[in-house]
C-alpha cells in the first residue's frame, strides 16, 4: 500500500462502524430495530419512525445504478478526469454515492447491475467502490 495522495473522508462517531466494516471488507448499513427501515448515510435516528434504536447489518453489496455522471472538470489534482460518479441503489433500497470502475461512460446505464468491491487506500480507510456484475447482461 503506497501513500495515498487523495483527500480522505473524515471518520465521525456516527460513521465509525461503517469505516471499520469496510476495513474488514464488509459493507455495513444501519437498520432500525423498531421498524426495520434501512438508512444510509449513517445517522443516529430512523427517518421513518424517529427511533434511536439502530443496528449495523452486513449487506451483500449488490445493487443497480440509480444515476450517474461523468466528471470532466478537474477539482483536485489527485482526481484525474474523466471519472464516473454514481448513485447506486442497493438491494436494501438505500442509495450510496460512489465511483464506478471497471466500466466506461459508453457502457454504463441506469439500472446496470453493480456490486461493491473494496479499495484499501490507507491503514485506516478502505473505500467502497462499485463495478458491473456482468457486462454481458445489458438489457435494451
Ligand atoms: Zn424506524
Amino acid at each position: 500500500m503506497t501513500e495515498h495522495q487523495k483527500p480522505l473522508p473524515p471518520i465521525s462517531p456516527d460513521t465509525k462502524e461503517f469505516w471499520e466494516g469496510l476495513r474488514r471488507h464488509q459493507l455495513l448499513i444501519q437498520r432500525c430495530q423498531d421498524c426495520g427501515t434501512y438508512r444510509h448515510y449513517p445517522r443516529p435516528m430512523c427517518h421513518n419512525c424517529n427511533s434511536m434504536n439502530g443496528q449495523w447489518v452486513k449487506v451483500r453489496g449488490r445493487g443497480k445504478v440509480y444515476s450517474w455522471i461523468v466528471s470532466h472538470h478537474t477539482v483536485h489534482p489527485a482526481f484525474p478526469t474523466p471519472y464516473l460518479v454514481a448513485i447506486v441503489e442497493l438491494e436494501e433500497g438505500v442509495r450510496m454515492i460512489t465511483n464506478l470502475v471497471d466500466t466506461s461512460p459508453d457502457e454504463v446505464y441506469i439500472g446496470m447491475p453493480v456490486e461493491v468491491f473494496f479499495e484499501d487506500v490507507t491503514e485506516e480507510i478502505t473505500l467502497p467502490l462499485f463495478k458491473p456484475i456482468d457486462k454481458g447482461s445489458r438489457r435494451t
